[in-house]
């Protein structure tokens, strides 16, 4: 057997985006500056001056759309008070010497994604969550095709205030750009190259290998086993049409992916079934992240096909998913300065404990 508590220290490429790279290194001495103190999670139902709670809608622009009725909303859709695109072209591209400016035209909203303030998303209904999804696919949608000039819609979360969230409601934001942004872009292309030397698809094959690998590698000096690699050993939650996995180079401590298991390239083929099954995957691992790092605060977000006519080709190479990046430690000026994400805990470790968790 081989001991995985042993301390690992190596460089692992991400094989859809091979330029980025993380350092496993689990010695102590590696260890980047824990959060101080990370500030407990605000678990309140209702805050009487929070502008996303019940009763103070008059507090955030109109909803552009809720579920169900403006009414009795669970989930609300409003225009970004402090955006960080305008919706209106200025028309202010310029350029001088080398220097270069796009006029930032885009839309940015905010969607409450619960009446309650202070639900953590494993404690939401697997309905709840299916119906969140959904309203960000609709919202997606209607974006896309409405507004040609938008190139890219970016579904995200923040949770917690290590996760840089500015607001302690439960909310995820919508970023509309009229470019591509740079890491989806990156792993559009590098999975067309994959797909045209292989014919087949990089995250199939990720998953492929995820679900049927198993490997012994040895030491090419000594001969000893270096590492055994158990079928489904990075495998966190598996249902009829998802799964999450544990990247074996994964650059946060906790992070974990969640794809659909058969080939789907765009996020806005989720239909309500779908939306269910993805529901009952994501609650799950929640569920596991925060009981394992003792309230999960996170970044969340949706990497689906672009919609620009440059990625149209791309439909049998891109795979879409949600990429859950836990928040346990604050990159300094090593992850800053090199790129390279360093991760202190190793992926199989890490994997293990969250496989380890009891649900019910
Ligand atoms: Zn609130
Ligand atoms: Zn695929
Ligand atoms: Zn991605």
């Amino acid at each position: 057997m081989v001991d995985e508590k042993k301390d690992v220290r190596e460089i692992r490429i991400n094989p859809v985006i091979p330029t980025e790279s993380v350092l496993v290194a689990t010695a102590r001495s590696m260890r980047p500056k824990k959060e101080e103190e990370l500030a407990p999670r605000d678990t309140r139902k209702h805050v009487d001056r929070c502008p996303f709670c019940t009763g103070n809608e008059h507090m955030t622009p109109p909803a552009i759309d809720t579920f169900p009725e403006e009414k009795n909303w669970e989930i609300r859709i409003v225009e970004n008070l402090y955006p960080v695109l305008g919706s209106e072209v200025q028309g202010q591209n310029y350029v001088f010497g080398l220097q270069q400016a796009i006029d930032g035209y885009g839309r940015h909203e905010v969607i409450v994604d619960h009446n309650h303030h202070g639900i953590a998303l494993h404690e939401m209904s697997e309905k709840h969550i299916a119906n969140l999804f959904t309203a960000y696919r609709n919202r997606m949608k209607l974006l896309y095709d409405t507004d040609s000039r938008l190139r890219y819609v970016l579904v995200f979360k923040n949770y917690g205030p290590a996760a840089g969230a500015s607001m302690a409601h439960t909310h995820s934001q919508i970023i509309a750009t009229p470019v591509v942004p740079n890491n989806v872009q990156s792993e559009v292309e590098n999975s067309h190259a994959f797909y045209k030397k292989n014919a087949h698809c990089i995250f199939c094959t990720l998953i492929d290998e995820a679900l049927t690998f198993d490997a012994t590698i040895y030491d090419k000096y000594s001969g000893e086993i270096k590492r055994k690699i158990d079928v489904g050993q990075y495998i966190i939650e598996r249902s009829e049409k998802f799964i999450a996995i544990k990247p074996f180079a994964s650059r946060y401590e906790w992070e974990v992916h969640i794809l659909p298991l058969v080939h789907q390239a765009d996020f806005l083929t989720l239909n309500p079934d779908d939306a269910l099954d993805f529901a009952r995957v994501l609650r799950r691992t929640m569920q596991r992240l925060d009981t394992v790092i003792g309230g999960a605060q996170y970044n969340y977000f949706l990497h689906s096909l672009p919609h620009t006519t440059a990625d149209s080709g791309c439909k049998n190479s891109y795979h879409w998913h949600l990429e859950i990046c836990p928040r346990t430690s604050i990159p300094a000026g090593f992850e800053l300065g090199s790129g390279l994400f360093v991760n202190t805990i190793s992926p199989e470790e890490a994997a293990d404990q969250l496989r380890g968790v009891q649900l019910e």
